[in-house]
C-alpha cells in the first residue's frame, strides 16, 4: 500500500522523501498517487491545523490522522516512515510516570521493548529502563553504522550502569542526552557524571542535558540554578521550556530560555559566573 506522510511542521527528523509533505496540498499534490495518507501529529498545539490538514487532503485520498499528540500508541518501528531515515526507536513507553511528561499517559508505564532496526540517533522514550539483553542488542547495532550515534530520546541518570558507559565509550556518541527534569534527578545526574568523567568522557562534551525549565512554581532563580548544576555535573545544560496542553509559553520565559538553549551562549553565562569546568 502507498501511503503518503503529511507533517503539520518541518522539524530536523521528519522525513524528506517524495510522500513526505509538509502543511496544506498544493497545486501538485492533486497528482501524487497513494492509497492512503497518514497526517501525523508530534505536538499537541498542532492539533487545531492537523484538522485544517485533514479536510484538504481528504479531497486526495482516504486520510486519517494519528501520532503522538493524539494519544495514540505508536507501533513497532518502521525507519524512514514518520521520521527521517538514521532516526529510531527501539523502545515505547516508560516505568516513570513524571508529572508533566505524555509518554506513560499515551504509552504506558509498561515498556515495550520493539525489535531493532537500524538507525544512529536513538529517541526511545527510556533506554536505561530496557532489560540489559535489549540494550545490548541496541548497542550491537550502533556499532555496525557508519555513523556515530546519538542519543537524542533523554536518558535516565539514575539507570547508568558502569556497563553502560563503558560501551558508550567504545561507541564514541556525537552527543548523548541526559535529563533533568525533577528535584529527584539532581543527584543521579552528578553521580552521572563522576561515572563517565570516570571513563574518558570529557565535561559538557559530548554529554548534554535537557533540563525542565518555566513549569508552575518555577523561578529564573531556581531554573538558573538547576542549569548551572547540569554544568557543575558535567553536562551541557539545554533548556526546555514548559508548555501547557495548549502550546503556550509565556514571553518572559521564552527570553530567559533562549540562551540557554545553545552551547556557545551557555558558555558565555558559565564564563560570566566562574563556574565554566570545560576541559579540552
Ligand atoms: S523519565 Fe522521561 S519519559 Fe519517563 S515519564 Fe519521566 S519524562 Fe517521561
Amino acid at each position: 500500500m502507498k501511503i503518503a506522510r503529511v507533517f503539520p511542521r518541518r522539524t530536523n527528523s521528519t522525513p524528506v522523501d517524495n510522500l513526505a509533505f509538509i502543511g496544506h496540498p498544493d497545486l501538485f499534490s492533486g497528482l501524487v498517487e497513494v492509497d492512503k495518507i497518514h497526517i501525523s501529529v508530534t505536538f499537541s498545539w498542532d492539533l487545531p491545523d492537523a484538522e485544517k490538514l485533514y479536510k484538504e487532503w481528504s479531497e486526495i485520498a482516504p486520510t486519517e490522522i494519528g501520532g503522538p499528540a493524539t494519544g495514540q500508541r505508536g507501533d513497532d518501528f518502521t525507519p524512514g516512515m514518520y521520521l527521517k531515515k538514521g532516526y529510531v526507536i527501539t523502545s515505547r513507553g516508560c516505568p516513570n510516570r513524571c508529572w508533566f511528561c505524555s509518554v506513560w499517559r499515551r504509552e504506558g508505564d509498561t515498556l515495550r521493548e520493539l525489535p531493532v532496526t537500524e538507525g544512529w540517533n536513538i529517541l526511545d522514550d527510556n533506554l536505561l529502563a530496557c532489560t540489559d539483553d535489549h540494550i545490548k542488542t541496541v548497542f550491537a547495532m550502533l556499532a555496525r553504522q557508519k555513523k556515530r550515534p546519538f542519543f537524542t530520546g533523554g536518558l535516565e541518570a539514575a539507570k547508568l550502569k558502569p556497563w553502560h558507559v563503558k560501551e558508550f565509550a567504545k561507541l564514541n556518541p556525537i552527543e548523548m542526552f541526559f535529563a533533568y527534569d525533577t528535584p529527584n534527578d539532581r543527584e543521579p545526574l552528578f553521580e552521572a557524571g563522576k561515572i563517565l568523567k570516570a571513563e574518558g568522557f570529557k565535561v559538557c562534551h559530548p554529554l548534554r542535558c535537557y533540563t525542565l525549565i518555566g513549569f508552575p512554581g518555577d523561578t529564573f532563580e531556581k531554573a538558573e540554578t538547576r542549569l548551572f548544576d547540569c554544568v557543575k555535573a558535567g553536562f551541557m545544560p539545554m533548556a526546555m521550556l514548559y508548555r501547557n496542553q495548549s502550546g503556550e509559553r509565556d514571553s518572559n520565559w521564552i527570553r530567559f530560555t533562549w540562551p540557554w538553549a545553545r552551547p556557545a551562549t551557555v558558555r558565555a553565562k558559565c564564563k560570566e559566573a566562574g563556574i565554566w569546568l570545560a576541559e579540552k
